[in-house]
């Protein structure tokens, strides 16, 4: 598990979602949950350097190295976690999605585009929303507005934050990374049509 952290981190990195130290993924394997650390280069971080926490919050293991804190998106990985059974969580720093964030506000929606298949209980008629909530000047300010946000969108995995990313889940990470993956793309899709005039 620790090695898959590591292994996805420098995938989404090279995607642009996790530069300067931003965004991240989470997975649970039954009450562990697997974190990389706060701060840190995400590409470049190592199997020893994961956190192990159980769903209150509760570390359960941490590196030797004690430099290393706690992501701050912690409270977020778990109110997913907590409310929808994820078993995995990403956030992105997708510039698609930041920007999505601005130009629809009020939640980004989308119909008849063929990736919206790859979201969970959507067909290509469907129209997908996710909610967007307003951004914090520090991360784990985030955690009720999120939670509020989880609640009140039962059929989204995934909420938007303005001027900042996504926080997307699924049952596994396998889940959470294709769902991940459409939605960037039905954003830099949306972005684009907007850009040229669609
Ligand atoms: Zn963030």
């Amino acid at each position: 598990m620790r090695e898959l952290i590591v292994e996805l981190c420098r995938h989404f990195y090279t995607l642009g979602w996790c530069t300067g130290t931003g965004g991240g993924i989470s997975i649970r394997e039954g009450n562990q949950i697997f974190m990389a650390p706060s701060g840190v280069q995400k590409e470049r971080i190592l199997p020893e350097d994961i956190f192990v926490v159980d769903l209150a919050g509760n570390v359960l293991e941490a590196p030797a190295n004690t430099r290393l804190k706690l992501t701050a998106c912690s409270p977020l990985f778990l109110a997913a976690m907590n409310h929808r059974d994820a078993g995995a969580v990403i956030h992105s720093h997708s510039i698609e999605a930041a920007v999505a964030t601005k130009l629809w506000p009020e939640g980004f929606r989308i119909t008849e585009v063929e990736m919206i298949k790859g979201l969970r209980g959507y067909g290509y008629y469907d129209t997908v929303h996710v909610p967007v909530i307003p951004n914090t000047a520090h991360e784990c300010d985030l955690a009720d507005s999120m939670t509020e946000a989880i609640l009140a969108n039962p059929h989204s995995d995934a909420v938007m934050v303005e001027n900042h990313g996504i926080y997307v889940w699924g049952r596994d990470w396998q889940q959470a990374k294709t769902q991940a993956e459409c939605l960037d793309y039905l954003f830099r899709y949306a972005v684009r049509m907007h850009q040229v005039g669609l």
